[in-house]
């Protein structure tokens, strides 16, 4: 754990660095605006591919290619395609446990999330064996290329942060660092260095861990819980009955209640165990964060919390000349949203960033790729201005100096045993002569058998030649999609 925590701190240290280094390079980009991009009154795009729609996507493209600071908000819609269902799919998997429990009536999937089910001996075994499909059918997820896009974006340092109303967890299959509150809550660890560690914000909870109902402990599924919850029972929790056991051997009384444990999920109706933490976040990443660009993804905004989230951070990006765009396929209507959505593409979220992949190849390369790109293009223009630095060389060094140089005569002012260089008229035909004082001063001239300073410099041109097509070579390859 000690290590963990340790890790945390290195990494902390070390993004807050990038995080002040981008918050100067975002002063510089300011200057970019396409406010004119923003809408008044959420607009609608109904095709990807549509002729009419090409300009307008373009811009969004572009802007959306620049941004350096994006915010997503993701929901069901991303999972969908994972094979999870969303609220509205789940009776499917109630349907199975609806034999397991006959005298158990449920109208929706819906219910099975609200709070209310707890006061309802019989609706906390229906919960327990439907939250244990659930979490089983999480468990054979992959995440989907809306996942994987997202990540992405945290490997261009793009990602400000990615809030999300799943509760799935598939972003950590693909490396990204979830919001784990105990990591929060830990002493002597400075908030905004944590914060600052977290890709995912999960807005509703985690279903790939246990909570104690009472002390609020974290634990991972094991096999026998599994099988506990599959069986329509909540387990015990061990925390609470080791501080009990602890209780009494110091010859307290023991405390009656003991928690039981449940997904560390966020029901309807109740209120978020860790909302103070996530408040605090939220408003560090509005205050500090300076996002310029927000995408919403595979949700319908039909959860007030997260209504007031979308407001808030929609007029920071705006403040920012950024934009908002919802990509998700039911129509959200544009009463309540103008002025705060931009536009909703009107479309599956993956089929969206299939679309982008082809419209830009470049924001799909790996950070790795764009550093090689750029120090291949340094290369190749330092190549190129070799190669005018030698072509002037050559140029001027054809006339043979007809003094001695300062660097011919030594420093107490003696000549020394100097060298007279100079081409012939016919360069081609490799004759060139050199005169040379010997020791006793009698001037001597040298049979021609070295090559030309011209021709060494060709060589040496022909090999700079040669690098630059090389590197050029590599950044075409390096920049062709693959
Ligand atoms: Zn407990």
């Amino acid at each position: 754990m000690q290590s963990k925590i340790e890790q945390l701190r290195l990494d902390a240290t070390k993004r807050s660095i990038s995080f002040d280094e981008e918050d100067m390079s975002m002063n510089k980009s300011r200057k970019m605006s396409y406010t004119d991009l923003q809408t008044t009154k959420l607009t609608h795009v109904f095709e990807l591919d549509n002729e009419s729609n090409r300009e307008l996507l373009n811009k969004i493209n572009k802007l959306l290619n620049k941004s350096k600071r994006i915010i997503v908000l993701s929901g069901a819609g991303i999972s969908c395609n994972a094979g999870i269902p969303d609220l509205d799919h789940q009776m499917v998997l109630y349907e199975s446990v609806k034999k397991q429990f006959p005298e158990m009536s449920i109208s929706s999937g819906k219910e099975m999330f609200d709070i209310s089910l707890f006061r309802d001996e019989l609706k906390i075994s229906v919960f327990a064996a439907f939250m244990e499909k659930l979490y089983s059918n999480v468990k054979l997820a992959q995440p989907t290329k809306t996942h994987k896009f997202i990540a992405h974006l945290k490997n261009r340092n793009k990602l400000l942060r990615c809030y999300t109303q799943n509760i799935d967890g598939l972003e950590e299959i693909l490396g990204l660092e979830l919001s784990t509150w105990e990591d929060l809550l830990l002493k002597g660890v400075k908030f905004n260095n944590i914060w600052k560690n977290i890709d995912v914000v999960q807005l509703h909870g985690d279903l790939n861990s246990l909570a104690c109902t009472r002390c609020y402990h974290n634990f991972p599924w094991s096999r026998y819980w599994a099988r506990s919850l599959r069986n329509g029972q909540l387990p015990m929790c061990p925390e609470c009955e080791r501080k009990n056991l602890l209780r009494l051997k110091q010859g307290k009384r023991s405390n009656d209640t003991v928690g039981v444990l449940r997904p560390n999920i966020v029901l309807y109706g109740e209120n978020h165990p860790s909302g103070d933490i996530i408040t605090q976040g939220l408003n560090l990443d509005l205050s500090r964060g300076k996002p310029d660009f927000f995408i919403i993804m595979g949700t319908s905004l039909k959860v007030d919390g997260v209504k007031k989230v979308v407001k808030q951070m929609s007029k920071e990006v705006h403040e920012r000349g950024g934009l908002v765009l919802l990509v998700n396929k039911t129509n959200i209507g544009d009463s309540s949203w103008s002025g705060v959505i931009d536009y909703q593409i009107m479309c599956d979220c993956d089929e969206w960033v299939e679309y982008l992949e082809e419209q830009l190849p470049d924001f799909f390369k790996t950070q790795r790729q764009i550093d090689r790109i750029r120090q291949l293009k340094r290369e190749a223009s330092d190549l190129r201005k070799k190669r005018l630095q030698l072509k002037k060389e050559t140029g001027i060094k054809t006339t043979p100096p007809t003094t001695p140089t300062k660097d011919e005569v030594s420093s107490d002012g003696e000549e020394k045993d100097r060298e007279y260089k100079y081409l012939s008229m016919k360069p081609e035909e490799g004759n060139i002569s050199k005169l040379k004082f010997d020791q006793k001063g009698q001037l001597r001239k040298e049979t021609p058998h070295i090559q030309t300073p011209g021709s060494k410099r060709k060589e040496a041109s022909d090999e700079t030649n040669a690098d630059l097509e090389n590197t050029l070579n590599e950044v075409t390859r390096t920049l062709l999609p693959k």
